[in-house]
């Protein structure tokens, strides 16, 4: 599956909804451009997926602020360095940082009384080019390993389990593979083929793997053309056949020139046939080490065993001497505005000019925003755009030039933040206006300011989201983990120098702006 780079809301759930977009359980979902409220994200699930979801959940309770999952002393074993540890008092968690010392994988242990424990492997893994390698590898590393030789152990554990999720993601810079369960022993089970799964996939040694999953040529009959086919070859096919998709990559390939966002890590179909099986393993090598990834747990287990059972796996891997390059470069902002233009393919019966979709896009920061100002900016998202009477979602839609909104406001999943809006359903002769439309909005709403019933609105519509963390059927402990994850990833020196578990703290920010909207 590829999870875009979308707009969410930080700190709040729907960061974890974009995750949801799934070839595997939902085949053929194309990647929706949007999921930046709770509402839409849900949207992206397919009806049978949101049963199953459902069906197999249970509401947790909340923990209360005596819980034991505080009072629990974390947990030390030889192997791992016990980095820090830390509370999280808006959601009583309990985090505890490690550092296994052979391999250098990075673990954020959290405890909490919730029974749907949580695991998660993510690994960094930019790209240089369009073969998809790390959404192709994301397909192949579930088809098999060293210890579970079964060719199909994901659509097994997806029938036999007691799993609350089982799936994985591949974003534009990270593979991200996430399991859930509330029975303790499923949940184990689910993390051992998991791990190894990512660490001694079968694909590795097998190039029928890539053949399957990737691509292969195919020749039905000896007069028909050669033709190429392929799981992930196929999901891509259909990503690029929808124009909403190409519109989006267009826009973020063409804000990113310079870094790994400028092409497709979940694959253009034209340039996934040039990936060969060395580079497909010497990716794997590069990228799926220990020291390379973040690994997280959460949920009432025992605290002791996770570690023990990381250290089966990870004792295998030595640290390299230099970590794996897989830093996210950054983009440098703009001086000046700049126009892209694509074509895609459109359908001629419409029998009108009115098929061109336009965005404004911009990129909003060079270094990482100070809490308080990803906080403003989340309500600043919402008081532009976040319902029907907001003023720039109003005057797009109002303003007639096109038939619904394009861009999905604020996006901050990646590693700089972005904001885009535009319209879809423009004819030609307006495309222009678009651009002028929406400038012209921002500029009269700067001067003229939000009023404060709408300020305090927004203000409390994302404190309650915040604070309620209602995700629904989606395991808490996965929202938390994808709310962490691009802190995590993104600053310099890992959890050892600053806690990716800032990014679950809304408190003392919530404060600060109060404070300041106050004056
Ligand atoms: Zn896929």
């Amino acid at each position: 599956c590829v999870a875009m780079g979308r707009a969410t809301t930080l700190r709040s759930w729907a960061a974890a909804a974009i995750g949801v977009l799934s070839c595997r359980v939902a085949a053929g979902l194309p990647a929706s451009p949007m999921g930046r409220s709770a509402v839409r994200g849900a949207a992206h699930l397919t009806p049978s997926r949101a049963r199953s979801l459902s069906s197999k959940l249970r509401m947790v309770a909340e923990a209360t602020a005596t819980s034991s999952a505080l009072d629990a002393p974390p947990a030390e074993h030889p192997a791992f360095d016990l980095v820090r540890v830390e509370t999280v008092d808006e959601y009583t968690l309990k985090c505890a940082t490690y550092r296994h010392r052979k391999s250098g994988a990075e673990i954020i242990s959290a405890a909490a009384d919730d029974d749907n424990k949580v695991f998660g492997i993510v690994f960094r893994t930019p790209v240089t080019d369009s073969t998809g390698v790390p959404h192709i590898l994301e397909h192949s590393v579930l088809c098999g390993s060293d210890k579970y030789t079964s060719k199909e152990p994901f659509a097994e554990l997806l029938k036999g389990s007691l799993q609350t999720f089982l799936n994985a993601f591949t974003y534009p810079d990270r593979t991200c593979y996430p399991v859930a369960s509330q029975n303790t022993k499923d949940f184990y089970n689910l993390v051992n083929v998991y791990l190894d799964a990512v660490l001694n996939p079968r694909a590795k040694r097998d190039p029928t793997v890539l053949e399957q999953e990737g691509w292969h040529y195919e020749l039905d009959d000896a007069a028909a053309p050669l033709t190429y086919k392929g799981v992930v070859f196929n999901e891509m096919k259909g990503v690029y056949s929808s124009p909403e998709s190409r519109m989006y990559r267009a826009a973020q390939q063409a804000t990113f020139p310079d870094n790994t966002y400028s092409v497709d890590s979940g694959g253009d179909p034209a340039v996934i046939p040039s990936l060969s099986f060395e580079q497909f393993k010497g990716y794997h090598d590069a990228y799926y080490h220990p020291a390379n990834s973040r690994i997280f747990f959460y949920g009432d287990d025992d605290l002791t065993y996770r570690l023990q059972l990381l250290d089966e796996y990870l004792s295998a891997f030595d640290a390299p001497d230099t970590p794996p390059a897989s830093a996210i470069v950054t983009q440098k902002l703009y001086t000046k505005p700049m126009k892209v233009v694509e074509p895609f393919p459109a359908s001629a019966e419409e029998g009108s000019d009115a098929q061109h979709m336009v965005t404004v896009n911009w990129l909003l920061n060079e270094e990482p925003l100070p809490e308080v100002e990803e906080l403003a900016l989340n309500i600043l998202d919402h008081l532009l755009m976040g319902t029907t009477t907001a003023p720039l979602y109003k005057a797009m839609l109002d303003s007639g030039l096109g038939a619904a909104i394009m861009g999905g406001g604020l996006s901050d999943e990646l590693k700089q933040a972005t904001f885009s809006v535009g319209l879809k359903g423009v004819a030609k002769d307006d495309v222009p206006k678009v651009e002028v439309l929406a400038l012209e909005t921002l500029r009269a709403t700067a001067e003229s300011g939000f009023d404060a019933d709408a300020i305090e609105a927004s203000l409390n519509t994302v404190e309650f989201t915040m604070r309620e963390m209602n995700t629904g059927g989606f395991p808490k402990g996965l929202a938390f983990m994808l709310s962490i994850m691009p802190r995590w990833i993104y600053r310099e020196g890992g959890a050892s120098v600053s806690s990716p578990a800032d990014a679950l703290r809304f408190e003392a920010p919530l404060a600060e702006l109060k404070e300041r909207l106050a004056k």
